[in-house]
């Protein structure tokens, strides 16, 4: 499914790192040892001796009262001879009725208890009269149904919107990963795979309902009841089916008739819906001549439809069911006046996530959710990569990098990174939390690593030969390796150049392997010879050694090459050596970061690095090797991997840096040191000021007004930049913003351009007063975009005017404008929008903790706002305030307690870190500007004094 869904487990994993970014700033943020189907948890997982092949479900829908009745029928092939018991799951309301029915006729069922059910394992027990030999049965299952009134629920839901200020209800579907059980009874599992024959009966007055095929026929059940029939899906899993029932409408596009494609909204929507089309339908077109299979080809005897739906109420970002996507609004529904480039990159990007799932997914499944990532790395891959090549104006192939890679490298730092082949992933909790950063972004950036390695031909040709060798089936990873090895096998360049690599291994090695490495040179200027050695990479803690098999490229000053990411060399011991010319030139290695690891150099090699970052010929140095020099030199300082003097150094030709890859592999970085010296108010000044220092130039390169002739990442520069300037108090985007805001406010028709709102609207309600934000909330609430909303709930934030603030915290629980997905979001801007904020989020917190978990959905939405306090808890007694809130909370508390407790230790942890870097950070500004050394005990002894108060 679609990235949205990692938010919470990117926050529980990263408790010690949370910038104060918000994760969904970022498209990034937006799964055997013998790849086995063995029962971990038997009791949770069916056994696979009854298989379900073709299923046949008819529903009977009544959406006003949020309940529906249902009859499935599941023919299933025994595997197994003496068979006492048919296990399936289920959690609907009630069973009404159960038939088995056998080659020789019905087969008896026990009396009295012909069936039992497990409410804790979600599984219905058809307890058979006598036991069973293999063969085809079927089985028939009468039950009641409800239509969930919380979206967070998943399964089959409510949701609702306003049409001329009236409320409309629909109901819809997200059953990934093991929500179809409350739709419906069912081997809920991706490995069971069958053909589904849907039947749905609704109110004759809403819109024909969607399902993942299209209608076959329809028929009056009663003047007020429709009864329609879709035709049979090919061989899908229980998660991928999926249905709709609603008054939403639907515009049709498609280059010819054997091509349908759809986008589908609620009323007063349909002129959101053009943009989508375009770029979904020629992500489309890409895909297919990609993989050589034709989507509309993959019915399996129906024409597959592509239908693309957008909801106001949607849990995740978006799910690949086959044929009936579903997105959140705001990753569809484009408008060109109030749908900023960001969220346009987003619509783009998510549209070929999901459309890259109909052959990684849909096609070939997953055996079992330890190993998502046989789905969802290769939809993260394509979602930057179809996207690319349906629009290279976007620039997403080299936007992967900063996004995709940087995050898995992110993800990996942490001492409790899990693997890809995830073993410990056996009930749902494992299960959704594996759904995270190392399946999707890691994922993709491993595959993409593996492109370079094999070459982009025989990269496809393997992938070509998975989906053959397996498709309307499962994959396992050995069936990856298998392809990989037959596509090199017919290779020549790959075989002359690697004639004893094991691609399989190679691969392997990353799937199996927690964590990613950092790799440490050292150069002989004497002798040339390069000695590299790798180990894992972790912010802190200790982990067991580990090695990769690294491709490696490289190049080497005198001969700079940035053309070839082909790598020259495995690397598959710890420590390997390389020759290259001798004398004094530093070398750089992961050419435009194609691999997915950080580089660490000798002292020797940073400084020549340094200097000639600073010279006119920075630009030699490719811009993404430039983006990961800072972002791997800023983690070390984190990590205390490098002198804090010389990176500092390094990182000095930020000031003459204009690019846009550049400083987005800086800013989140730096901004976590910032927010580290926050407790110590010398630090802090010195080094905010540092950083306005470094911006003067990209801030004068971009201005502030957009051109006609800005690319991609000119615009989005302008954005990460202006935001981050006006934030830390920088005088010229202040005043430019705040006349933009003036002139707004003095005439509505002077809009604020789409790009710049988010810091514009955030200066103006900062500067402004109550009726700035009255005005701003009034916005909000007639807005028909969802992009825009979002970007305003984040602005609304920015007010200082005290009362404002507590209003938009109440609104966040009772406004039901403010989605049930989006509320935690607003209950982070609020930590966001001002400094001043924290004292007036923690009295709402503390006042409404238990309100805000009804509201919001769930303890599991209380945690996340819990989580995002961390990187905002600053100073000690606040720590020790909230930590007193926590204690005598205790029982109320219940399921948020560890959380809390977890994030007095990272604050905790945060104010040592930066107790440990202030005295170097402020000695290297202050050698630059001339003044003295400072000693270490003006800024610390106060900081010491009082953290020992906490052991
Ligand atoms: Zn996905």
């Amino acid at each position: 499914m679609g990235t949205n869904m990692l938010l919470p487990t990117v926050f529980c994993i990263l408790l010690g790192s949370i910038a104060a970014i918000p994760q969904e700033d970022f498209r990034s943020n937006l799964e055997w040892s013998d790849y086995s189907t063995n029962l971990d948890e038997p009791a949770y997982r069916l056994r696979d001796v009854v298989y379900p092949t073709d299923v046949n479900l008819d529903l009977d829908v009544y959406l006003n009262h949020l309940n529906f009745s249902g009859l499935v029928q599941i023919d299933v092939q025994v595997r197994e001879n003496n068979l006492r018991q048919i296990v399936l799951h289920q959690k609907v309301v009630s069973i009404t009725g159960v038939n088995v029915v056998g080659p020789n006729g019905p087969v008896p069922l026990q009396f009295p208890r012909p069936y039992t059910t497990d409410d804790y394992y979600e599984i219905l027990l058809i307890n058979l009269d006598q036991p069973i030999n293999i063969g085809n049965y079927s089985i028939a299952i009468r039950y009641n149904g409800q239509i969930n009134a919380n979206p967070l629920d998943r399964g089959f839901y409510r949701g609702y919107y306003y049409l001329n200020n009236e409320l409309r209800v629909y109901a819809t579907t997200q059953f990934q990963p093991y929500h179809a059980r409350k739709a419906f009874p069912c081997f809920d599992e991706p490995q069971f795979k069958s053909r589904y024959t849907i039947s749905i009966t609704r109110d004759t007055s809403l819109s024909p309902s969607y399902s993942n095929m299209a209608i076959r026929s329809a028929q009056d059940v009663s003047t007020s009841r429709i009864r329609e029939n879709f035709y049979t899906t090919p061989i899908i899993s229980a998660y991928l089916v999926a249905f709709h029932v609603s008054d939403f409408v639907s515009t049709e596009y498609t280059s010819t008739d054997a091509k349908p494609f759809s986008i589908i909204s609620r009323q007063g929507a349909t002129n959101q819906h053009q943009y989508a089309a375009e770029i979904g339908l020629k992500i489309t077109n890409e895909l297919d001549d990609y993989f050589g299979i034709q989507y509309h080809e993959m019915g399996q005897g129906a024409l597959m439809k592509n239908d693309h739906i957008a909801l106001p109420d949607f849990p995740s970002g978006a799910m690949e069911n086959w044929g009936m996507v579903n997105y959140r609004e705001a990753y569809l529904l484009y408008d060109e006046n109030n749908t900023n480039l960001n969220n346009k990159i987003f619509i783009a990007t998510i549209m070929a996530h999901e459309l890259g799932h109909k052959w990684f997914g849909n096609l070939v499944t997953c055996f079992w959710w330890s190993n998502l990532w046989l789905n969802e790395s290769f939809a993260s891959f394509f979602e930057y990569f179809g996207a690319h090549w349906a629009d290279p104006a976007l620039e997403l192939d080299d936007q992967f990098v900063v996004d995709y890679v940087h995050s898995a490298l992110n993800s990996d730092a942490s001492q409790f990174a899990t693997p890809m082949n995830h073993t410990d992933v056996v009930d749902n909790d494992s299960i959704t939390s594996h759904f995270s950063v190392t399946s999707y972004a890691k994922g993709a950036s491993v595959l993409k690593m593996m492109e370079h390695f094999v070459g982009w031909r025989t990269f496809r040709n393997a992938l070509r030969y998975y989906l053959r060798n397996n498709e309307y089936d499962i994959g396992f990873p050995v069936d990856m390796y298998t392809a990989f090895k037959q596509a090199v096998a017919e290779d020549f360049t790959f075989q002359r150049d690697f004639p004893n690599v094991d691609v399989g291994a190679v691969f392997d090695s990353w799937v199996q392997n927690p964590g990613s490495p950092v790799i440490n040179v050292a150069r002989n200027n004497n002798t040339g010879v390069i000695t590299v050695n790798q180990q894992r990479y972790v912010l802190s803690g200790a982990v067991a050694p580990t090695t990769w098999h690294i491709p490696l490229t490289w190049t080497q000053h005198g001969s700079l090459n940035f053309n070839s990411t082909r790598p020259s060399t495995v690397l598959s011991d710890e420590i390997g050596t390389i020759n290259a010319a001798s004398g004094d030139h530093f070398v750089i290695f992961n050419i435009a970061q194609s691999g997915l690891y950080r580089v660490n150099y000798d002292t020797n090699n940073w400084q020549l690095l340094a200097s000639y970052l600073k010279s006119n010929n920075r630009q030699n140095i490719h811009k993404l090797n430039r983006a990961q020099i800072v972002n791997d030199i800023l983690y070390f300082v984190r990590s205390n991997s490098i002198n804090r003097t010389l990176a500092f150094d390094v990182l000095d030709f930020l000031r003459d840096e204009t690019d846009y890859y550049v400083w987005n592999g800086a800013l989140t970085q730096i901004d976590w040191i910032l927010r580290r010296l926050e407790h110590l108010p010398t630090a802090h000044a010195a080094f905010s000021e540092y950083i306005l220092e470094l911006m003067n130039t990209v801030i004068n390169h971009l201005g502030y007004n957009e051109h006609s002739t800005d690319s991609t990442s000119t615009i989005l520069n302008r954005m990460q930049i202006m935001n981050y300037a006006c934030n830390l108090g920088h005088s010229g985007c202040i005043s430019d913003s705040l006349d933009k805001w003036r002139q707004h406010r003095a005439n509505v028709s002077n809009l604020v351009p789409v790009n710049l709102r988010r810091y514009v609207y955030c200066v103006g309600l900062r500067e402004g007063n109550e009726t700035d934000y009255n005005y701003l909330y009034s916005v909000y609430n007639s807005s028909e975009n969802t992009a825009d909303m979002v970007v305003i709930l984040r602005a609304l934030a920015c007010t200082k005017h005290q009362p404002s603030l507590e209003h938009y915290l109440q609104q966040s629980m009772y406004n039901d404008k403010v989605r049930i997905h989006d509320r935690t979001n607003a209950f982070s801007f609020a930590l966001q929008g001002n400094p001043e904020n924290l004292p007036i989020v923690l009295n709402f917190l503390y006042n409404n903790f238990a309100a805000i978990r009804e509201t919001y959905g769930g303890v599991a939405r209380l945690n996340i706002c819990l989580n995002a306090i961390a990187a905002f808890l600053t100073d000690y007694q606040t720590i020790t305030q909230f930590q007193t809130w926590v204690y005598s909370n205790q029982l109320e508390l219940v399921g948020s307690v560890g959380v809390g407790n977890n994030v007095v230790a990272a604050a905790l942890n945060n104010l040592t870190w930066g107790n440990g870097a202030a005295v170097e950070i402020v000695n290297f500004l202050n050698s630059r500007s001339g003044s003295t050394t400072i000693l270490a005990s003006s800024i610390l002894i106060l900081a010491a004094m009082l953290l020992q108060m906490f052991r």
